[in-house]
């Protein structure tokens, strides 16, 4: 990292063993306010929206503690996410685990607190359903595109009768409530058996680009990628990532696993890709402790933070360079 660099920095592995100190995402300073930061790193320890298997509420905090085997410099990219970012992490958002409703606005509150602040979220949740509420903060103005790693579309209606928010609904609410634009929407290794045979048809119906687990390992990595390209284009766009996209092999800690999907190294390549959109926010969701004795799935997690943390620092400079430009003619 360059010395001289004003902006908060991981407290460094080269001075105190990663095993030590206080976990907090990649080892960074804690802020109260965000006010200042360009990227708030927070986690949101709820799994209210969990329809079957719970347990995501202990992802944050399993995140903070795998977070700690991250470097500081990406390997290939070569982007140093500390160096062209002003990066903190903002603690968790609060939460009220026996009500979705109170939970669901404060997550808003928290979020639109952040977007107020002129920060982008990286967000370790939780259970999926939290994106919505983080999209009911961020795309009020304009809806946003978005690249979704997920084996499931979670664009489902309604659950036990007439119950419109569970996690296997955000995106058809965030469709609905003009958040999210289901043309410039990608969705990468849907799978799994369903309830019925149209389940996931409404989405298609929306103009989402659904990826089958079929259609990925027919086109290949290389060809997702320019597809996921295409259809966002250049305007901004979130990314979620769902660890249950990939194959349970590689993250069994989650609450919803379908066999036969990628692996994280595929899942790698693909988020790499993406470098150079105009990227405004992620998260990475279904992280369930419980289900990984082992702790793998928590470190799955962590790396694919990082991978999405230097993607939002390099959009951020991008911004940071284009407004630079435009202030100077
Ligand atoms: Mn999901
Ligand atoms: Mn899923």
């Amino acid at each position: 990292m360059a010395e001289k660099s004003t902006n908060p920095k991981p407290l460094s592995g080269l001075v105190v063993p990663r095993f030590g100190g206080i976990a907090t995402f990649m080892r960074l300073p804690v802020f109260q306010d965000p006010k200042g930061l360009d990227i708030a790193i927070s986690g949101v320890p709820w799994d209210g929206g969990t329809t079957n298997r719970a347990g995501a509420r202990h992802g944050p905090r399993a995140l903070r503690d795998a977070s700690c085997l991250m470097r500081y410099v990406h390997h290939v990219s070569r982007i140093s996410p500390y160096d062209i970012a002003r990066c903190g992490d903002v603690g968790d958002c609060p939460v009220n685990p026996i009500d979705l409703n109170d939970t669901i606005k404060k997550v808003e509150k928290f979020f639109a607190k952040l977007h107020g602040a002129g920060c982008i979220p990286l967000t370790a949740g939780g259970d999926h359903l939290i994106s919505l509420p983080i999209m009911r903060a961020i795309a009020k103005d304009r809806p946003v595109g978005m690249v979704h790693f997920d084996a499931h579309t979670d664009t489902w209606d309604r659950y036990f009768g007439d119950y419109k928010l569970t996690h296997g609904t955000p995106f058809r609410r965030a469709i609905e409530e003009g958040l999210l634009d289901p043309k410039r929407t990608i969705q990468i290794g849907i799978r799994g058996s369903l309830y019925g045979e149209a389940d996931n048809d409404w989405g298609e119906r929306q103009g989402i680009r659904v990826i089958y687990i079929e259609e990925f390992f027919k086109l290949g990595v290389e060809k997702v990628i320019k597809e996921a390209r295409r259809v966002v284009g250049a305007g901004p766009t979130y990314i979620s990532f769902d660890v249950d996209g990939l194959d349970p092999v590689y993250a069994p800690g989650t609450g919803t696993p379908e066999i036969g999907g990628y692996s994280t190294a595929e899942a790698q390549q693909m988020l790499r890709g993406l470098q150079g959109l105009d990227l405004v926010g992620g998260d990475v969701v279904e992280v369930a402790p419980p289900f990984d004795p082992s702790g793998n799935t928590a470190v799955v997690g962590a790396t694919m933070m990082f991978e999405i943390l230097c993607l939002l620092a390099d959009a951020h400079r991008n911004r940071a360079k284009k407004a630079k430009g435009k202030a100077k003619r």
